[in-house]
């Protein structure tokens, strides 16, 4: 069985996991309703609109 020669120090891991360990930048659209930002498929928060029709009442305006 091959077994690494060297350990591998700590500033070369994180190196290598840098560019995965940072937070994921999530994509939002517009709402077509209110134009408030909200994510693509979901219900919008602020006016309880999903494709055209509301589906979630809203309590506080
Ligand atoms: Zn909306």
């Amino acid at each position: 069985m091959p077994v690494p020669k060297k350990k591998t120090s700590k500033c070369r891991t994180r190196r290598r996991r840098a560019q995965h360990d940072k937070v994921a930048v999530k994509n939002s659209a517009a709402c077509p309703e209110c134009g408030a930002t909200r994510l693509p498929h979901r219900v919008c928060m602020s006016c309880g609109t999903y494709k055209g029709r509301q589906v979630v009442p809203i309590l506080v305006r």
